[in-house]
């Protein structure tokens, strides 16, 4: 067992008395690439990383508790905008799909960073899918588990998300990246053995608030959707290279970006499977500048970082996540990355930016039942 799976484990006997009957684990994600293309019934290619939330779980009377909050919750207390909602949403949930478990108690522990862009609220999720799948012996599709967490954050916990963090988190493997098709949600999982070519993901978590972020997202999206309707197709998935020039100012620079991050994270697949790693470096610039002039939801901090790690002579680098803030990641030499994170935390001093955070991993197994 992981020693996080070690520690819900332990917290579950300390505060209910008796082993517990299982043990899940799941991941938190990054995107290697394609950013904002899901909501354009387009492409995403995330991995998992080496960060889990882990649960204990048995047989009970609706008992939550949290090594992370150091707190226990009930069940049946109804939302209340603690963390106790996505155990709550995920059993709504799973009601909602015809399919009700019965009554369970739950400990928690995890390493995910808390809000970082890692996806801790995916992980959590599919750690308690995924336990409770075992526990009422449910056997559901992992796809089906994921739509039904997404369902738990859009419409229990009430965070509008796509579907990547939670099939990144149910579906990914160890040594690989998953290719998501966002449109008929089928997933691929895509080699991506970091290890054997000496090469590490280096996020830098830039600290700084995504203020901008809930506007800035509305409001791409809607211009995505407003390109759409110039064009005449149904999503900017549906549109070509070709058709650009008959859009202008705002509506063009945001299509474009669509329209070449679709086309990158399928040619980011094919580098993979070709074990090309200079050319997905390649594509993750351009994928950022795509972001930095096209979408424009980069900020200096991430852009300092990205220009950071190409001087410094790393493969790629690019902003991932939703932008206006958050993180950005470089694939670089695994010797390379310590000094990489001096020099851009230095830097950032020099700037007057935030301390940056760094997490270094690579491509991780998904959620698993430990025990
Ligand atoms: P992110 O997904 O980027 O980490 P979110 O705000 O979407 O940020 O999700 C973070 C929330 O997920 C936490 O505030 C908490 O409610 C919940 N969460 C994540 N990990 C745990 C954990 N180990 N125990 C309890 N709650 C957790
Ligand atoms: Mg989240």
């Amino acid at each position: 067992m992981r020693e996080i799976e070690e520690q819900a484990a332990e917290a579950y006997t300390e505060r209910f008395g008796e082993n517990p009957e299982l043990i899940a684990s799941a991941p938190g994600r990054i995107n290697l690439i394609g950013e904002h293309t899901d909501y354009n019934g387009g492409f995403v290619l995330p991995c998992a990383v080496s960060r889990r939330v882990a649960v204990a779980a048995g047989h009970g009377s609706g008992e939550l508790y949290s090594t992370n909050f150091d707190e226990g919750r009930r069940m049946d207390d109804g939302k209340d905008s603690s963390w106790a909602d996505y155990p709550r949403g995920v059993a709504w949930a799973f009601g909602e799909a015809g399919r009700e478990v019965g009554d369970f108690r739950a400990a928690y522990a995890g390493d995910v960073p808390l809000g970082s862009g890692l996806s801790s609220s995916a992980a959590i999720e599919a750690a308690t899918v995924l336990a409770l799948d075992a526990l009422f012996r449910l056997d559901m599709d992992r796809r089906e588990l994921a739509v039904l967490c997404q369902r738990a954050e859009n419409e229990f916990v009430g965070v509008q998300s796509g579907i990547m963090d939670q099939y990144a988190s149910l579906l990914c493997e160890e040594g690989s990246a998953l290719l998501v098709d966002c449109r008929s949600l089928e997933a691929q999982n895509v080699p991506l053995d970091l290890e054997k070519v000496n090469l590490t993901l280096l996020v830098c978590d830039t600290r700084v608030e995504r203020g901008l972020a809930d506007t800035g997202y509305n409001d791409r999206r809607a211009a995505c959707e407003r390109a759409a309707r110039t064009l005449g197709v149904k999503e900017l998935r549906d549109a070509r290279k070709e058709d650009l020039g008959r859009l202008s100012g705002e509506e063009l620079k945001r299509a474009r970006h669509i329209v070449t991050e679709n086309a990158r994270v399928l040619e980011a697949t094919d580098a993979l499977r070709a074990g090309d790693f200079p050319d997905l470096g390649r594509l993750m610039y351009a994928s950022h500048a795509s972001m930095r002039d096209d979408f424009e939801i980069s900020t200096r901090e991430l852009d300092a970082f990205v220009e950071l790690a190409e001087a410094a002579g790393a493969p790629g680098a690019r902003l991932t996540g939703a932008g206006f803030g958050g993180c950005a990641i470089a694939l670089a030499r695994t010797g390379e990355t310590e000094a990489l994170a001096r020099d851009v935390t230095r830097a950032f001093a020099e700037r007057g930016f935030e301390e940056p955070v760094f997490y270094k991993f690579g491509p991780s197994a998904g959620a698993e039942v430990a025990r």
